[in-house]
């Protein structure tokens, strides 16, 4: 495998940063997941927009232009000679000192790894998965706007050891409100009488990719999509709920905190999305040339 490091497709044994990058020290740094499907890279414009923005949240100049960044992207794919993976894309601060000052640190750092991921074993997405609602919140956009990516994960690291340690896989993230935000690493969907809801935005729930996407596959098949501030109460008396995100894709939810939603099986209008989701990422997308 080769991974890519500031300009450099290099032996994933000899892909290494230094120990004093901030990445490392301060979780300082943003990134980016991103599937290939079929040979080409989906929606790769998007999450390059996304990192910009993030980028500009934190003051993190990009080393490179946005063009760089994305020809790095389609290389590192093609140099793996991947036509189905998922990409992880790191933008760390670099190394600096060990104080916090991210102005001493030289130059940020990218990193490009492609690989393939599966986060949910195959028996989830045909059956549905089982969450529950954790005590760990999801912050504030007082602190660190939840629309950042940043490196910093260890709120929704310790999200996953809820979830785990309960006995699921995937765990509900309220926002300090107590609405609905997200799951640790997807955003979350309800359906109830044939209508479609999801979390705004502004209750915490990460702009997802897709999401978006889901929303206008959504719409253009005739559904309402409604982003609404949604309490645990929408999720128990829903007919449907499922999940959305790059590297979980769309998978459906079957009970919330051991309360069965819906039929208790996967929903119809989410087998539809499902369906139709998987149609759509296999023809469209940035080709890579392998
Ligand atoms: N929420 C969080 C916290 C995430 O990390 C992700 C994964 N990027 C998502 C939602 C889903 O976003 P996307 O569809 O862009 O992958």
């Amino acid at each position: 495998m080769k991974v890519y490091i500031d300009g450099q497709l290099v032996d994933k044994s000899e892909a290494k940063i230094s120990v004093f990058d901030h990445g490392l020290l301060y979780g300082d740094g943003i990134f980016e997941g991103i599937r290939i499907y079929n040979g080409r890279i989906f929606e790769l414009d998007a999450h390059i927009k996304r990192l910009e923005d993030s980028a500009r949240a934190i003051c993190l100049e990009l080393p490179m232009s946005l063009e760089e960044i994305s020809q790095a992207t389609v290389d590192t794919v093609a140099a793996n000679g991947l036509r189905d993976g998922y990409i992880r894309l790191v933008v760390t601060r670099g190394a600096g000192g060990l104080g916090l000052n991210p102005y001493l640190c030289e130059k940020a750092s990218v990193i490009i790894i492609a690989d393939t991921i599966k986060l949910y074993p195959e028996e989830f997405y045909q059956n549905g998965l089982d969450i529950i609602t954790c005590a760990t919140r999801r912050p504030t956009p007082a602190s660190l706007s939840p629309q950042v990516k940043s490196l910093n994960y260890l709120n929704n690291v310790m999200a996953k050891i809820e979830a785990i340690q309960a006995g699921t896989l995937e765990a509900l993230m309220l926002n300090e409100q107590g609405y609905v935000a997200e799951c640790t690493g997807d955003n979350v969907f309800v359906v109830r009488d044939g209508v479609i809801f999801t979390p705004s935005i502004s209750a915490g729930a990460l702009d997802g990719i897709t999401r978006r996407t889901i929303m206008k596959l959504a719409v253009e098949s005739g559904y309402e999509v409604r982003e609404v501030y949604m309490s645990r109460y929408e999720i128990f008396t829903a007919d449907e709920c499922f999940l959305t995100g790059t590297a979980a894709e769309v998978i459906p939810v079957v009970s919330l905190d051991k309360r069965t939603i819906g039929s208790g099986q996967p929903g119809e209008i989410t087998r539809e999305l499902i369906a139709k989701y998987r149609a759509l990422v296999a023809e469209s997308g940035t080709p890579v040339g392998v």
